[in-house]
């Protein structure tokens, strides 16, 4: 779903959508299970720079719930992660150069991204927050014994002769996308 600054100019967007999976790309480690559904609100947002110069600001909030299936960062089996994120975004359009002491009250209070041309695309909204507020780690359960790191076996099943286990390097990929989405988070 394309936000419109033209649209939004004439009135404020409501928007109630549900993604089936599959209709947004996130990671591989990613896999979501059932429909996402997400609801909010669109609105022009002018920011004031001198005179005559007026920026067109696109704030987008709302919340979002889906279900992901993950693999326990310890003994590899499926879990399934359920997530409710609420989110409050002010989208700027690419190459506004605003200092921090000319943001309006609004700005500040939201967190800002930077939109292209004359839209922002809900489910480029949605892909970022839900890689930013999934965990890292998933486990199936507190007391998930893990993979042996010497044999290999799953301990919560059965037991073996060697020594401590340690957790699997499965989470790299989101690290590091997550990384590059916020810097320095
Ligand atoms: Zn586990
Ligand atoms: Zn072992």
């Amino acid at each position: 779903m394309l936000i419109k600054i033209q649209q939004l100019e004439v009135h404020p967007i409501d928007f109630r959508e549900n993604f089936a999976p599959g209709q947004i790309d996130f990671v591989p480690e990613l896999q979501q299970s059932g429909e996402l559904r997400a609801s909010g609100r669109a609105q022009l947002v002018e920011e004031r720079h001198g005179k005559h110069r007026v920026i067109q600001d696109i704030r987008v909030n709302g919340e979002l719930a889906a279900s992901f299936q993950m693999v326990c960062a310890r003994c590899l089996e499926p879990v399934i992660h359920n997530l409710t994120h609420q989110f409050d975004l002010l989208y700027r359009p690419l190459g506004t150069d605003a200092g921090k002491e000319e943001l309006s009250v609004t700005a500040v209070e939201a967190e800002i991204s930077y939109y292209e041309g004359d839209a922002v695309l809900l489910e480029d909204v949605l892909r970022e927050q839900v890689l930013l507020a999934v965990p890292l780690k998933a486990i199936c359960r507190e007391d998930c014994k893990g993979l042996c790191p010497h044999c290999g076996k799953n301990l919560n099943l059965v037991q073996c002769s060697c020594e401590e286990p340690v957790e699997g390097p499965r989470w790299s990929a989101l690290k590091e996308i997550r990384s590059k989405l916020a810097p320095g988070s």
